[in-house]
């Protein structure tokens, strides 16, 4: 059914089926990024809500985990539909509480229902083995089972998507779920508690608690109910969790921070590996962990591609999200921009040359120039910090193996992309670079059909593919004897 924006914005946790406030009664409020005020408030929950959330998990995966898997496919293709035909109204929420422009919010909300009707399907691709026996009066099967209650904690900067690549694949396989969003885009998480609502899921079988993130956090990697956490976000935050995981042995997925390099070589397509840069850089105003951090260009087209980089950023149309053709919205708050500050003062202290952008925008807020930096060095800071806005450090390199050498030079190893016209470097250079995801010659490449995951400190596990729903899982060996045979 179709409804307006003010039916998913839910000031209110999703508890065992039932709205609730936090049990002190206080709240966060929750600011929209383009103009500064405020859009309303979320409960502040803590220890004791999180609790009675994963209690009722628990209770409601009792019963779920018996559900067919074509029962829950059912129940995912309605969801899926009530996301699809909602997608406006869940499109302008995400945009008033996060700030990207309106046609990459509707992306993010298409993307979000995509991913559940992947996972009604491979919910029904759960397989099991049936082992050859070395005993003849003995059969060995391999069974997979749903893990139990997961615990999901999600980012700002992909409110909705984050969160449909976690329940998706949960409630596919029989799992039930305690989701956390972020405290500054707590609603498109709250959303899919009215979602999952008005698709029939049982009560209890989603939860959804907004709040004190130490205090959810502890608690959801403390509560030995809870089998398996599930996080994106920040690096720093995740080996905590992972720590705190720990004490339990819980199943952890892990989608943590990127340092996305984006090599272009002397043969490449430079119209086409500008278009790329463009999207690879600029998408969400940089706020993206796929967004590249770093672009290495190799001598012989330096210039070139720095003037038509410069060239494309400033024709950027920089707005409100909902404005009619705005392509790069506000920065999240005013802590991204005066860390974007801090590193193009870094750059150009140490002969970094600004070819585009470099200040705050002229609308005001956190509105930021799309920013070019040429001439960037390893020394700069960008070489090993997450950017998370809309700069682009342009370094140049002259040999193919010195261009792979700095862009693996990163502790993070989530995405990166190159672009190049020769079929031979293309395999090599696509060999050398320890990345979870490269893009050839391509600057977008998320899509759910594909298996989404880090290597080094970007993160552990998959999200999206095949692949997905594996962490979900248990497997469990049965050996059946006395068969007489
Ligand atoms: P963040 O600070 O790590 O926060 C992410 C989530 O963790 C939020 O819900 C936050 O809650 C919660 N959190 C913070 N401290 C916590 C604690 N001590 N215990 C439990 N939960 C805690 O990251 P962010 O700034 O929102 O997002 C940006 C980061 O996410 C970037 O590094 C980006 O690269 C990464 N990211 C990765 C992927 C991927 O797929 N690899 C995708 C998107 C983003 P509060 O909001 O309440 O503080």
């Amino acid at each position: 059914m179709l409804q307006k924006t003010s039916h998913f914005l839910r000031q209110a946790n999703f508890i065992d089926g039932a709205w609730v406030e936090a049990d002190s009664g206080n709240t966060i409020d929750v600011i929209n990024p383009a103009t500064g005020s405020k859009i309303g408030t979320v409960p502040r929950s803590g220890t004791a809500e999180t609790r009675r959330a994963i209690e009722a998990a628990e209770t409601a995966f009792q019963s779920w985990k018996r559900t067919s898997a074509d029962h829950r496919a059912k129940l995912l293709r309605k969801l899926h539909d009530a996301i699809m035909d909602n997608q406006d109204a869940l499109a302008e929420l995400l945009v008033m509480e996060q700030g990207k422009p309106l046609a990459e919010a509707k992306g993010e909300v298409g993307m979000s229902a995509a991913y559940v009707l992947w996972y009604a399907e491979e919910g029904r691709r759960v397989y099991g083995d049936v082992v050859p026996s070395p005993w003849a009066d003995r059969r060995i099967l391999v069974t997979k089972e749903p893990v139990g209650v997961i615990g999901a904690i999600t980012p700002w900067n992909f409110p909705s998507s984050m969160l449909a690549r976690k329940l998706g694949p949960a409630l596919a396989s029989g799992c039930t779920a305690v989701a956390k969003p972020a405290s500054q885009t707590p609603y498109s998480g709250l959303a899919w508690g009215v979602l999952c609502e008005e698709a029939g899921f049982p009560k209890g079988v989603v939860n959804i608690v907004t709040g004190s993130a130490s205090e959810i956090g502890d608690e959801l990697c403390g509560n030995p109910l809870v089998r398996k956490i599930t996080f994106t976000g920040s690096t720093e935050v995740g080996k905590l969790l992972i720590q705190k995981a720990a004490g339990t042995v819980k199943k952890v997925s892990m989608e943590l921070g990127g340092n996305a390099p984006f090599l272009v070589f002397d043969d490449a397509d430079l119209d086409r590996a500008v278009a790329g840069a463009v999207a690879a850089k600029y998408r969400n105003s940089g706020q993206t962990c796929v967004c590249t951090n770093r672009f290495f260009v190799q001598a012989g087209i330096y210039d070139k591609f720095v003037e038509k980089l410069a060239g494309a950023a400033k024709a950027l149309k920089v707005g409100p999200g909902l404005e009619e053709g705005t392509q790069q919205g506000p920065l999240i708050d005013g802590k991204a921009v005066e860390k974007v500050e801090e590193l193009i003062a870094d750059a150009t202290g140490k002969g970094g040359r600004l070819a585009a952008g470099g200040a705050r925008h002229a609308l005001g807020g956190t509105f930021f120039e799309p920013t070019v930096i040429a001439e960037a060095t390893p020394q700069m800071r960008f070489m090993q910090e997450e950017i998370f806005g809309p700069v682009a450090p342009v370094f140049r390199f002259d040999k193919e193996e010195e261009g792979v050498g700095l862009a693996n030079d990163t502790a993070f190893g989530l995405a990166c992309y190159f672009y190049t016209g020769d079929l031979g470097r293309a395999f090599r250079v696509m060999e050398g670079l320890r990345y979870g995801l490269v893009g050839v010659n391509e600057g977008i490449i998320t899509t759910v059909e594909a298996p989404f995951g880090g290597l080094k400190e970007s993160g552990l596990g998959k999200e999206g593919g095949h692949q997905g729903i594996e962490d979900y899982l248990d497997t469990k060996y049965v050996c059946i004897g006395g068969l007489g045979l």
